[in-house]
């Protein structure tokens, strides 16, 4: 460590290094619309691709590093991975 603050970073692409992944939706199992892909993140550079529900369930953040998907709540919504909607 240098003490050297690292800047936030954040890119949004359409176009991101890993392919993002044909996801069924956990609610309604529709499938899930991809959006876009968020790079960033404090020591390494990751990965995550926003879908929404055409159902309207929800929008839905899924993490490259660990397969996870989940739903993003209101207050997330908020803070960064759903601003550009
Ligand atoms: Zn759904």
């Amino acid at each position: 460590m240098t003490g050297e603050r690292v800047p936030r970073t954040t890119t949004w692409t359409t176009t991101p290094p890993a392919r993002p992944p044909t996801i069924a939706c956990p609610e309604c199992n529709g499938l899930l619309t991809y959006e876009e892909s968020y790079l960033g993140g404090t020591t390494s550079t990751e990965q995550w691709d926003r879908y929404r529900c055409p159902a309207h369930c929800g929008t839905f953040i899924h993490r490259h590093r660990t397969g996870r998907l989940r739903r993003l709540e209101g207050d997330e919504t908020a803070s960064g991975f759903d601003r550009r909607r």
